[in-house]
């Protein structure tokens, strides 16, 4: 029995066959013709790669989509074309130019201080590797799978895990990766086990006895012995007794033993996160980041907007949205909007970011005030931290109401507006931002935790402070429950409390009836709840 430690990318635990992922095979050995052919072989290849690229994009789920909308972008980005062409006019052939100007290109992203960006070198190569593949006459699926199997290989691309699909991958395992990657993002969306970082020497094992992907503990195991096997049995059984037990609670309301409502809303990306919150029981969406939308770099327009957002009002069934207007920039960076910043996640974001930009800020709130007529939405502002920021915000609002009423649309004027309480300011002054019209508070506990103890919440040395008991984030949330009571606004926790079982019931004893969490905890932070009598104290 052989022991792999690496890291957890996507949680569970499968066994089954394990299958090796080899990305290189044999190509077509080509002549190099007239630098004007291979230009005109390489353009028709682009066309052929970003077909398939859409393909992949439409069998892509919720916001995975986006990675393989960036990779078609990328084909098309000037500043690599205008690389590969000036290989081709030197005399190389279209494959090893596009090969040579990825690497180049990669490099260059890989060398940026910013971890998602960094990740995104693995975008470029999995889109030219595509077109490389199509020159040299390679097949672009890369391994057909006749049985459910364990994946292993040195890295994988993204589109390798969507090519291959749910059905036949049983869990992924790499030698190198990151959890950033967008290959870790999709295997969580797709709920496929993932281990990376597993170091190579796994890869030159026999891998004929099968083996266990612990992905819960990050670990594979290969040719595992009797006892391995029977203990990857138990606890695979354990795990989906538990899931069934906890899908079957999703039907049901969530009333504490007590009685008390308390409202378990979701936060989700786009209409497919949505419909899946949906069928896991969430009584609508408190947290729709709507700059999921435009991370590819393409800020949809007005109309394309206004269709996805009555796609989530549709994929809700009815009940209540709550789109949050674009918080872009820290770690959710656009290419073209962000700049580089000194310390990006106190620089330009959400409403700052909105108000530089304001053309793309009222024409997203032009879209939101029309789709307001189709359904019960609201709108609520990220990173407002005073009431001049909400009046500020507000003006933009009453701008989009002008132009939509000068242009003769029909919008909802009731539509309601409030903020995220994300910072310590808009805690301390959420009766300040209440007073100057603010109708509801969603507190977004993970920044309210990275901004209260300067914990960057991207630096996993400091998670401690994200999965501890955060008494001061408790004292800044009781001040905006005070606020808001005293205005009599409704108010939803989401970010990591949210999707906290001890956390969510903690502050419904303070009196907080709505959460909104991601799907994957919503059944765990309801089974707790409907065990919870918050008339009896809380354990010490
Ligand atoms: C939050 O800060 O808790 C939140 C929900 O917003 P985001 O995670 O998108 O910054
Ligand atoms: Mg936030």
């Amino acid at each position: 029995m052989l022991v792999y430690q690496g890291t957890k990318a996507s949680p569970g635990l499968v066994m089954g066959p394990v299958r090796r992922l080899h990305h290189s095979g044999p190509g077509l050995e080509r002549v190099v013709q007239t630098p004007g052919r291979e230009q005109a072989l390489l353009n028709a290849a682009v066309v052929l790669a970003k077909d398939e690229l859409r393909q992949l994009e439409e069998a892509a789920e919720g916001t995975d989509k986006d990675i393989f909308l960036f990779q078609r972008v990328m084909l098309d980005d000037p500043g690599l074309n205008r690389e590969i062409a000036a290989y081709i006019a030197a005399g190389a052939g279209a494959a090893p130019a596009v090969e040579r100007a990825a690497e180049i290109y990669a490099g260059r992203i890989e060398a940026g201080d910013d971890e998602y960006i960094r990740q995104r070198a693995m975008d470029v190569r999995d889109a030219c590797r595509r077109v490389v593949n199509i020159l040299d006459g390679r097949p672009r699926t890369p391994l057909r799978l006749e049985t459910p199997s364990i994946l292993i290989s040195e890295f994988l691309y993204p589109s390798d895990i969507v090519a291959i699909g749910r059905g036949m991958l049983l869990g992924v395992a790499c030698a190198e990766g990151s959890e950033q990657s967008h290959a870790s993002i999709i295997a969580r969306t797709m709920g496929i086990p993932a281990v990376v970082q597993l170091g190579g020497a796994f890869l030159e094992q026999n891998c004929a006895g099968g083996g266990v992907l612990d992905a819960d503990n990050g670990c594979l195991i290969l040719q595992p012995d009797e006892a391995a096997r029977k203990d990857a049995q138990r606890r695979i059984v354990g795990a989906s007794i538990l899931k069934k037990r906890l899908a079957a609670l999703g039907a049901g309301p969530c009333r504490t033993k007590d009685g008390t409502h308390v409202a378990l809303l979701a936060s989700c990306s786009g209409p497919e996160d949505v419909e899946l919150a949906m069928q896991a029981g969430a009584e609508g969406v408190g947290l729709l980041r709507s700059e999921f939308s435009i991370m590819a770099g393409r800020v949809p327009s007005e109309e394309e907007q206004y269709f996805f957002y009555l796609s989530c009002l549709q994929a809700a069934g009815g009940k209540p949205v709550t789109v949050r207007t674009f918080d872009i920039g820290a770690d959710k960076s656009v290419p073209g909007l962000t700049e580089d910043s000194p310390n990006p996640a106190l620089g330009m974001r959400g409403l700052r970011m909105s108000l530089a930009h304001p053309q793309m800020f009222e024409e997203q709130l032009c879209a939101l005030l029309r789709a307001g007529t189709r359904g019960p939405l609201r709108v609520s502002i990220p990173m407002v931290s005073t009431p001049e920021d909400w009046l500020q915000a507000m003006e933009h609002v009453e701008k989009a109401r002008r132009a939509l009423r000068r242009r003769g649309v029909v919008f909802n004027e009731e539509l309601e507006f409030g903020c995220m309480v994300e910072t310590p300011s808009a805690a301390l002054l959420a009766p300040d931002i209440l007073a100057a019209g603010c109708r509801f508070l969603v507190i977004g506990t993970n920044d309210l935790i990275q901004y209260t103890y300067a914990a960057d919440r991207l630096d996993s040395r400091f998670s401690e402070f994200f999965s501890g008991q955060s008494p001061a984030v408790h004292r800044l949330v009781g001040m905006a429950l005070d606020a808001a009571k005293a205005a009599g606004a409704p108010v939803c926790i989401c970010g990591v409390h949210a999707g906290s079982p001890n956390q969510v019931v903690r502050y419904a004893r303070q009196g907080v009836r709505c959460f909104a969490t991601e799907a994957a905890s919503l059944l765990q932070v309801k089974a707790r709840l409907l065990e919870e009598d918050l008339t009896l104290p809380a354990d010490p």
